[in-house]
Protein backbone atom coordinates (compact mmCIF):
# COMPACT_ATOMS: atom_id res chain seq x y z
CA UNK A 1 0.00 0.00 0.00
CA UNK A 2 1.18 3.44 -0.87
CA UNK A 3 2.01 4.83 2.52
CA UNK A 4 1.91 8.31 1.19
CA UNK A 5 -1.83 7.94 0.38
CA UNK A 6 -5.13 8.10 1.91
CA UNK A 7 -6.38 4.55 2.34
CA UNK A 8 -9.69 5.57 0.73
CA UNK A 9 -9.33 3.56 -2.48
CA UNK A 10 -10.47 6.85 -4.74
CA UNK A 11 -8.82 9.54 -2.42
CA UNK A 12 -5.49 10.40 -3.46
CA UNK A 13 -4.97 13.17 -1.12
CA UNK A 14 -1.85 12.76 1.43
CA UNK A 15 -3.07 10.49 4.87
CA UNK A 16 -3.14 13.11 8.34
CA UNK A 17 0.45 12.53 10.59
CA UNK A 18 -0.56 8.98 12.20
CA UNK A 19 -3.56 7.98 9.95
CA UNK A 20 -4.18 6.13 7.39
CA UNK A 21 -6.88 8.22 6.31
CA UNK A 22 -6.81 12.20 5.42
CA UNK A 23 -9.92 13.15 6.70
CA UNK A 24 -12.34 11.79 8.87
CA UNK A 25 -14.49 11.51 5.59
CA UNK A 26 -12.91 8.72 4.56
CA UNK A 27 -12.15 6.79 7.29
CA UNK A 28 -15.90 6.88 7.57
CA UNK A 29 -16.20 6.04 3.87
CA UNK A 30 -13.88 3.18 4.43
CA UNK A 31 -16.55 0.40 4.32
CA UNK A 32 -18.61 2.02 1.85
CA UNK A 33 -17.47 1.30 -1.50
CA UNK A 34 -17.31 4.95 -3.58
CA UNK A 35 -16.35 5.54 -6.72
CA UNK A 36 -14.62 9.06 -6.46
CA UNK A 37 -13.63 10.76 -3.12
CA UNK A 38 -15.44 13.64 -2.02
CA UNK A 39 -13.58 14.57 1.15
CA UNK A 40 -13.13 17.94 -0.47
CA UNK A 41 -10.23 18.72 0.07
CA UNK A 42 -7.99 20.55 -2.63
CA UNK A 43 -6.91 18.26 -5.75
CA UNK A 44 -9.61 15.61 -4.43
CA UNK A 45 -13.03 16.95 -5.88
CA UNK A 46 -15.42 14.95 -7.58
CA UNK A 47 -14.77 15.38 -11.18
ZN1 LIG B 1 -9.86 12.66 -1.06
ZN1 LIG C 1 -8.86 10.67 1.81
Amino acid sequence: MDKNKCAHPSCACAPAQGSKYCSPYCEAAKSTTELSCNCRHPGCELK
